[in-house]
């Protein structure tokens, strides 16, 4: 068996363990739901039964072309310890690559060159960005994800115990064709699609907010709905710089890896991480991330000393 298709079951596997993950979330939440008859825990139920049913095709597909690729694997190669999955980018431990990058951080760490500006990102490109952020940020877990009938991926970027950003890609090959066998790696190009904010776990939110005990998934997504508008205007003044595609993914993720400390960074102006926000009448925490005067230009081809810092929506 290739390499290739041991690393699609590795990304099969992947996916069967966030399935089973959603399935135990509607357990609990139905289970709540029956306890109590919240209508907070039925509604959180519906969300996670709905996400179910979304990704039902996708599973019944996976099992297919699992079946298929079982009937040709050679039972001494099922032994062979797993390959590192491509799509989950674990930390190193090797410090003298981390500190290479440390210090190369300020040129071409991001990509290539600013002179040729390249509307779309290589495989390649895309792989060592991926590579390279998982060093920098160790503490940020980066999941690859491709139904193979579709001609999108999606990188999951995961923050912690807080919040994710998932980007998606559109993928072409040479020619500029959509492209859908991504199981060939030459001469594959990716655009970014789109970005996509939730939280890491779904209760996250309304438990570090909640006073009385009691989730609210509405709560939750008020917060995750100004972050998106953020990424969005982010997103959008992205596109209209001249910066080539890799270098944008790059400054949304600098930029975006900030939201790690949402709960732990308190607001330049009053110091506080929870405030009584009256336009969306609950408490929030410091949600816009602004940049820091004083460091360089957002859009300068030195894109290591950039501070972005927190702020909460009145206190701008
Ligand atoms: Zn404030």
């Amino acid at each position: 068996m290739s390499e290739e298709s041991l690393e699609a079951i590795d990304d099969s596997i992947d996916f069967i363990y966030s399935f089973l993950n959603e399935l135990t979330i509607f357990k609990k939440d139905f289970e709540l739901f029956c306890a109590s008859e919240d209508l907070d825990h039925l509604k959180s139920a519906y969300n996670s039964l709905t996400k179910l049913m979304i990704n039902f095709p996708i599973l019944k597909s996976l099992i297919k072309t699992c079946k298929k690729k079982l009937k040709k694997v050679d039972k001494n190669q099922i032994n062979k310890p797993n390959l590192i999955s491509s799509s989950h980018f674990m930390p190193t431990s090797n410090d003298l690559l981390l500190s290479k990058i440390k210090t190369s951080i300020n040129s071409d760490f991001f990509g290539p060159s600013q002179d040729k500006i390249s509307t779309r990102i290589s495989s390649l490109e895309l792989f060592d960005f991926l590579e390279n952020f998982r060093l920098y940020f160790q503490e940020v877990e980066i999941y690859v994800y491709n139904v193979e009938t579709s001609n999108e991926i999606s990188v999951r970027f995961q923050f912690g115990e807080v919040i994710a950003l998932t980007v998606t890609f559109g993928s072409f090959n040479e020619d500029g064709m959509a492209f859908s066998n991504l199981s060939l790696p030459g001469g594959i190009a990716f655009e970014i699609g789109g970005f996509h904010v939730s939280s890491t776990s779904p209760n996250v939110f309304s438990n570090l907010i909640s006073t009385n005990g009691k989730n609210s998934p509405a709560k939750e997504s008020k917060i995750l709905t100004i972050i998106q508008s953020q990424v969005d205007y982010k997103w959008n003044h992205c596109v209209l710089s001249s910066s080539s595609e890799i270098m944008k993914l790059a400054k949304m993720l600098l930029w975006f890896q900030t939201y790690f400390s949402l709960y732990r960074s308190p607001c330049m102006n009053c110091k506080k991480i929870l405030k009584y926000e009256p336009t969306v009448a609950q408490w929030v925490p410091p949600v816009l991330r602004i940049q820091s005067s004083e460091s360089s230009s957002e859009y300068s081809s030195v894109v290591g000393p950039t501070i972005f810092n927190p702020f909460h929506l009145s206190c701008i």
